[in-house]
């Protein structure tokens, strides 16, 4: 039986936040390997300077090449229409029926769980493993499991640090900075945006 984290994401572009959620939380939880997941429509986001899905899915395997652990699945740009979580973690509990999947969260979407389409499936299918962005969030994220998700029969581990302080937004804002961005995203994803000229007016 393995452990599996799942890291569900816009990933407009995928950065080293990304990365370093996915090492933390695979050291900490002792998870055997991490999978990656793009959307193809987010349920929650707009199309504004949304780049296309082969170029998420693209820049997801350059950011995990070196991780012999780490992985993408293509699963719900296959599925298109919006990638509702609860779909895609029911097709991967029918994929690895005998091991434990965790779905990796920042706090922003564990914040808002039990708000998705259908949150009793995410839980009965999942662990929720969540990161904090700031040292203060753990108390906020812990109240949260409590009084909303627990209810509904979540599972979940917060884990106490944060990572790293980066957005996609802020990446692709800076897209032209690589001096500001060199050490919060990929070498090989930042030669690949410049390459197909992504994220320019
Ligand atoms: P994203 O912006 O690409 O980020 C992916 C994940 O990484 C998020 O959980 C985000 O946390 C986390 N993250 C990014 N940078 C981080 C950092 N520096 N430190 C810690 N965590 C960091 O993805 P997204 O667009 O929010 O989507 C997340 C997933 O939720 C997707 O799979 C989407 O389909 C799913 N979702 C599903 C539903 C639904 O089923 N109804 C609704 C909403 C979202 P934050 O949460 O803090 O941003």
């Amino acid at each position: 039986m393995s452990k599996i984290g799942i890291i569900g994401g816009t990933f407009n572009p995928i950065h080293n936040g990304h990365t370093l959620l996915a090492l933390y939380c695979k050291e900490k939880l002792n998870l055997d390997k991490v999978i990656f997941i793009p959307t193809y429509t987010p349920p929650h986001k707009s199309d504004k300077d949304l780049e296309s899905e082969v170029h998420r899915l693209n820049m997801c395997n350059i950011a995990v090449q070196n991780y012999p652990d780490f992985s993408v699945s293509d699963i719900e740009i296959k599925r298109k229409g919006k990638s509702y979580t609860y779909e895609t973690l029911t097709s991967l509990k029918e994929i690895y029926p005998n091991d434990t999947l965790y779905f990796i969260t920042g706090a922003d979407m564990f914040l808002t769980l039990e708000k998705w389409k259908n949150p009793e499936i995410i839980f009965d299918k999942a662990v929720i493993a969540a990161v904090p962005r700031n040292l203060s969030d753990s108390e906020m994220l812990n109240s949260h499991y409590q009084n909303f998700l627990k209810p509904l029969g979540a599972k979940a581990c917060i884990l106490d640090e944060p990572v790293l302080s980066v957005s996609s937004t802020f990446i692709r804002e800076n897209i032209d900075n690589y001096d500001l961005i060199k050490s919060l995203i990929d070498r090989n994803v930042y030669e690949y945006i410049v390459k197909n000229n992504l994220y320019r007016e």
